[in-house]
């Protein structure tokens, strides 16, 4: 749709107050937001009355759904993904993804980077979770898959990405943590501490050496103990740290989510979902990375009980969000859309309804569902074609 789309009398929510108007796309960009907007004659108009209109949903922490899985070099499962994830609210994300070996991580990065920037919901960039993760928090990883900081290492993952490693999770407790966090500083990719049985002096080196975000909060992270709160008490407490919270109801438990929410706030509170490729579809088991999962509500679990990953897709944390955190839907979006842009580096472009941004949006009906979704300018998703004209 290389035309304009003119979507008409949306509950725009901003993170002020809602406000009802029309919203102007032309080519892949939002040009205009206001009152009875003029549109071309020969403009696509979506009738949005009744509909609460956001910023899509960006999921900077997510290895596939729908079936479509990022542990693999070929790049047509992300563009699969890429056409699947609209339907739940999704217009950017990051491909979470690992190899079992350097070589083969090597070649899942070298294998996926065509699917970059692709059409659909976009793929931004990688986010390397792992290898240099504590074994002792290894969560889904495989002992196998994991490697002591490298930063040469780090680099030829780097090279390999063509430079589009936008994030890595490292456990800044190992040695060599906090040259390869230096590493991935001057890589221009955001230095994530996660998997980690760091202690709260150990986190805090972490934070000095440049690391400004946490991957999911509380899991795969030494438990707070009163005498020594861990990297988690550590990232709380520090205000330039964003932190990741999986809102499935099942990896945190909603009380100990607002908790964490009212330390961190409305800025450095990131929704991610975490999910594994059996999201979003009527599985009850599968297989992850050569062993059995089995469902079990909105988690998948190995046979020892370990969480493997969140099967809630992200408008299911949407509202979670809103649910647990008890804020409005002005607020939720920041959580789901800009606190995400801004740690994946593409705020300039995505995340808020803002003239000359990316036209990337989601509309939500009463019971907050997802009823449409564009893409860059494009309708990715309508569960109501009777809107449009
Ligand atoms: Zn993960």
């Amino acid at each position: 749709m290389n035309g304009q789309l003119h979507i008409r009398e949306a509950v725009l929510a901003l993170p002020s107050r809602p406000v009802r108007a029309d919203l102007l796309c032309e080519g892949h960009r939002i040009v205009a937001i206001g009152r009875e907007l003029e549109a071309a004659a020969d403009a696509v108009v979506y009738s949005a009355r009744g509909l609460t209109l956001g910023p899509g949903f960006i999921d900077a922490h997510v290895h596939g759904g729908g079936g479509h899985s990022f542990f693999t070099d070929d790049p047509a499962s992300v563009t699969a993904y890429a056409v699947w994830a609209p339907r739940h609210g999704v217009t950017a994300f990051l491909v979470s993804t690992l190899g079992s070996q350097p070589e083969e991580t090597e070649a899942v990065l070298r294998g996926l980077r065509p699917a970059i920037g692709g059409s659909g919901a976009e793929p931004l960039g990688f986010h390397l979770e792992g290898p240099f993760i504590n074994p002792a928090c290894r969560g889904a990883f495989h002992r196998r898959m994991l490697r002591s900081p490298a930063r040469d290492e780090y680099w030829r993952y780097h090279e390999a990405a063509g430079g589009l490693i936008r994030q890595v999770t490292f456990a800044p407790e190992l040695p060599g943590a906090l040259d390869l966090s230096a590493a991935i500083v001057v890589s221009g990719a955001l230095a994530a501490i996660g998997h980690t049985d760091a202690t709260a002096v150990e986190a805090r080196r972490g934070f000095d050496a440049g690391a400004r975000h946490v991957t999911h909060l509380f899991n795969a992270m030494r438990i707070p103990h009163h005498r020594e709160g861990g990297a988690t008490v550590a990232a709380l407490l520090e205000p330039n740290v964003s932190c990741e919270l999986i809102c499935d109801g099942a990896h945190v438990a909603p009380d100990v989510l607002r908790m964490a929410f009212r330390l961190l706030g409305p800025n450095r509170t990131v929704v991610v979902t975490d999910n594994l490729h059996l999201a979003g579809t009527d599985a009850v088991e599968g297989r992850l990375d050569g062993e059995e999962v089995q469902v079990s509500g909105a988690k998948a679990v190995r046979s020892d009980g370990t969480i493997v990953g969140s099967l809630a897709t992200m408008d299911e944390h949407f509202r979670n969000a809103m649910d647990f955190l008890a804020i409005d839907a002005g607020a939720a979006f920041r959580l789901c859309a800009t606190n995400p842009a801004r740690v994946v580096g593409a705020l300039d472009r995505k995340g808020s309804l803002e003239r000359g941004k990316d036209a990337d949006l989601v509309l939500l009906d009463g019971e907050r569902q997802v009823v449409a979704t564009v893409c860059r300018g494009v309708l990715m998703w309508n569960s109501d074609p009777g809107r449009l004209s």
